[in-house]
């Protein structure tokens, strides 16, 4: 029989839910639910998206490679987001950025000609994929900023913080090797930033996981890259300019009471 859901947290993504009812009604019957694994891979750098998704659990990263091999983390992107949305651009533009799964997850996908379509219709939804991009600019930049600039325990907490913020969770199953490869640094220096957080008292660390203890206290350590990436991304800050721009407050709140049918989602194989 086909599990219409898992959990309540499973139908909510922020993006989905800013949308006015008649744009998600279109969007809705081309919607298919998947679960994520650990480690999947969205989207392949070199290759334009094969789709379109809206995490409803679990958080994904946006990379970039060098030709070494190495990679190097630019956003973190949870149930507040969208991935994929690039499939506005011409399919023949440069596909640099690599996306994958570093939780397990669930969310939603849909087919990229069907997104962009409605995207070129000029609504809401050109709207917030507008300002998506804008924030994913902002992220990226103080990324950027912050990796060239600040030290490596700051670094570690700021990835830290908006890893549990994108999670709704401040035990994360993470390894000090996942945040040395998303920081794009040696993994010696990671433990030793990590042994200086828990010694202070800030975070715990255990096999396989890493648990906020003393978030206010992470919060005075962290660099200002937090805040600014905070706002800009986050789920209040994005839903904000969306009361901005329409005058009333967005269905999202509506959207997470409300229980998709059979007839609106298709189920993943
Ligand atoms: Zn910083």
């Amino acid at each position: 029989m086909y599990p219409r859901y898992q959990s309540a947290s499973a139908l909510t993504n922020s993006f989905l839910g800013a949308l006015p009812d008649a744009e998600y009604q279109r969007l809705s019957p081309h919607l298919k639910k998947v679960s994520l694994r650990q480690g999947q891979v969205l989207h392949e750098a070199g290759s334009p998206p094969q789709s379109v998704y809206f995490l409803t659990e679990g958080i994904a990263s946006l990379t970039l490679g060098s030709v070494e091999g190495k990679e190097i983390e630019l956003s973190i992107v949870g149930d507040e987001g969208i991935l994929g949305e690039r499939a506005i651009f011409a399919s023949n533009g440069l596909q640099l950025i690599r996306c994958v799964m570093i939780t397990k997850g669930w969310g939603y996908k849909m087919p990229p000609d069907l997104f962009k379509k409605e995207f070129n219709r000029g609504g809401v939804l050109q709207q917030l994929v507008l300002s998506r991009l804008e924030s994913r600019i902002i992220e990226t930049s103080q990324t950027a900023l912050c990796n060239q600039m600040h030290a490596l325990d700051q670094r570690l907490c700021r990835w830290l913080l908006t890893f549990a913020d994108r999670l709704h969770n401040e035990e994360m199953a993470i390894t000090q090797e996942l945040a040395s490869q998303m920081l794009g640094v040696r993994r010696a220096g990671v433990t030793v930033a990590a042994a200086l957080l828990r010694d202070a008292g800030l975070i715990e660390c255990s096999r396989g996981r890493i648990t906020i203890v003393d978030r206010v206290g992470l919060e005075n350590q962290v660099c200002e890259c937090y805040e600014v990436i905070k706002k800009a991304t986050g789920p209040s800050g994005f839903e904000g300019r969306k009361d901005a721009e329409s005058g009333r407050r967005p269905d999202s709140v509506q959207r997470k009471n409300q229980t998709p049918t059979a007839s609106t989602m298709q189920s993943a194989s």
